[in-house]
């Protein structure tokens, strides 16, 4: 990479102070870090900036997820370093006061919602949230299609149709089962979480208390994080992955190939 291109990304980095991080395909692919994840995230906090790793997965329970990423990545996060449509999903249905819920989500996010005082409620749910369901079975599909053929809304947590996983596969994830509802039921969700949405970025703006100019997105996805940060007047950085193809639609402020690569760029501010 040139020089003019590594100054233009040190100057963009100095700039920022939170950094919203992508987590699979960019910090790490499943259960495995990337080489210089790492290191990046070290780098932030010696720079005393603040992070977010913003992922859109929702097969597991903030907690155990917590708990892998700081396994894996070799870092003890705080609770608040990590927001995962979880997070956005609570704070939904305690605003709407919905208490009782069903829904193809896994179970140890159902566990979560339970212990923060919701209602797991196969009968009389008043919500139907569809997620990156990993316990997916056919009765649970033929209840929840039901419940919205009877009346009762329905939320996404996010609308990714695949999600990055080992040996260059991809997985289904929550974009590919609400696409089976949704022709199953002819409706379509009554709201949509986790990145590209702006509710991501409201929630995130209040939470945090940050505004948008302060705020830096990296990750890998042209259809999640790039587009998030386009439309929200964010500064962003693209992470190729070696990818040749050029971006269509949204386009990053800048691109580097991994994040091993942006944390040698960085390494000697
Ligand atoms: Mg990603």
């Amino acid at each position: 990479m040139a020089y003019k291109d590594r100054k233009r990304i040190m100057e963009l980095v100095a700039s920022k102070d939170l950094f919203l991080l992508d987590g699979d395909g960019t910090l790490y692919l499943w259960d495995k870090a990337y080489n210089g994840s790492n290191l990046f995230i070290k780098k932030l906090k010696e720079l005393k900036k603040n992070f977010i790793i913003l992922s859109n997965n929702d097969s597991q329970s903030k907690e155990n997820r917590l708990k892998l990423l700081s396994k894996e990545l070799g870092i003890k996060f705080e609770e608040n370093q990590l927001l995962l449509p979880n997070d956005i999903i609570e704070d939904f249905m305690l605003k709407k006061h919905i208490k009782r819920f069903d829904g193809l989500i896994s179970e140890d996010l159902k566990k979560e919602l339970s212990k923060k005082g919701f209602i797991a409620d196969i009968k009389r749910p008043e919500i139907i949230i569809i997620g990156f369901d990993v316990d997916l079975n056919y009765k649970k599909l033929i209840r929840v299609i039901t419940h919205i053929n009877n009346g009762v809304k329905f939320i996404l947590t996010h609308s990714d149709p695949l999600c990055p996983y080992k040996n260059k596969q991809e997985i289904p994830d929550a974009g590919l089962m609400v696409n089976m509802v949704s022709e199953a039921t002819k409706k379509t969700p009554s709201n949509k979480f986790g990145k590209p949405y702006k509710s991501t970025i409201n929630y995130i703006i209040k939470k945090y208390g940050c505004n948008r100019g302060n705020m830096l997105i990296i990750g890998d996805r042209i259809n999640t994080d790039i587009k998030m940060a386009v439309e929200n007047d964010i500064s962003s950085i693209w992470i190729t992955g070696g990818k040749r193809t050029n971006p269509v639609n949204y386009y990053p402020t800048e691109s580097v190939s991994s994040i091993g690569e942006l944390y040698n760029i960085i390494k000697m501010m």
